[in-house]
């Protein structure tokens, strides 16, 4: 069974980049005869908006998404994510590091604490040891737990078969795919969609200001979602759940060479 996903992190509305994630799973879901869910990733919550994720709810709503189940929160899942670091830990495939976000430097992690940490008196975040993956943060010196964990928890979690989403998570996905491995999951099919952007070609994201998606004009922003992937224009006068039905019949045929 094809089981997709919508996962929108609550750090404000959802924007047309998020639109063009959600539609893009929805349709690859649909047209599979797929179940879709959504999950709000509210783990880094001094970045959340406290409403956010029920603004996100009612413009899904309003754009015609129906979701199949309860929307899953990730600030409620900890205990699974802790049960998951633990296994890592035993295994010995993690280790502490000390180096600040700037020492750990804007590529692949250098590898400074590997052997040892190297200024134990500060807070510790946790690494993998994956080397070629670039040692990647599990869990944070703030005591959160990582995307890229809690991700690979959830996607496992909730028998998720197919990822579809931006192609700004590109580099994610070996990373999600060695802590699959070592976390013995099965590993989803992944499809990544271009990313929308603005007119200075930075990614359409809250700290660009991207624009709120309106729910009052919700047909019309699907007819440029779906213009923006590549598909037929929907015809004009329908409302936003038949223009989901019209890319459903679209999507298989137009989309396969993505
Ligand atoms: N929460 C992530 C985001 O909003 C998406 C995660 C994913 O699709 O894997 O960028």
């Amino acid at each position: 069974m094809y089981r997709g996903r919508f996962a929108p992190s609550p750090t404000g509305p959802l924007h047309f980049g998020s639109l063009v994630a959600a539609l893009a799973s929805y349709l690859d879901a649909r047209s599979n005869g797929g179940q879709w869910l959504v999950r709000m990733e509210d783990l880094d919550l001094p970045r959340c908006v406290p409403g956010a994720d029920g603004i996100i709810l009612q413009a899904l709503e309003a754009f015609g998404f129906e979701w199949d189940g309860p929307v899953v929160y990730q600030s409620a899942r900890t205990g699974a994510y802790r049960a998951q670091f633990e296994k890592l830990r035993q295994d010995g495939l993690v280790y502490p590091c000390s180096c600040s976000r700037r020492e750990a430097g804007g590529g692949d992690y250098p590898g400074t604490c590997r052997d040892g940490v190297r200024d134990p008196g500060r807070p510790l975040a946790w690494r993998v040891r994956a080397a070629e993956q670039g040692d990647f943060v599990v869990l944070r010196s703030d005591g959160y737990f990582a995307y890229q964990l809690s991700v690979v928890v959830d996607d496992a979690a909730q028998g998720i078969t197919d990822v579809v989403r931006g192609a700004d998570l590109l580099d994610s996905t070996p990373r999600q795919n060695w802590l699959q491995a070592a976390l013995g999951y099965a590993v989803p099919r992944y499809r990544h969609v271009r990313v929308a952007t603005n007119a200075e070609g930075e990614k359409l994201s809250k700290q660009t200001n991207a624009p709120a998606i309106e729910s009052g004009r919700a047909s019309e922003q699907l007819g440029e979602a779906f213009e923006f992937l590549g598909l037929a224009k929907p015809p004009a006068g329908l409302a936003p759940a038949e223009i989901l039905r019209f890319g459903q019949r679209l999507w298989n045929a137009e989309t396969s060479g993505m």
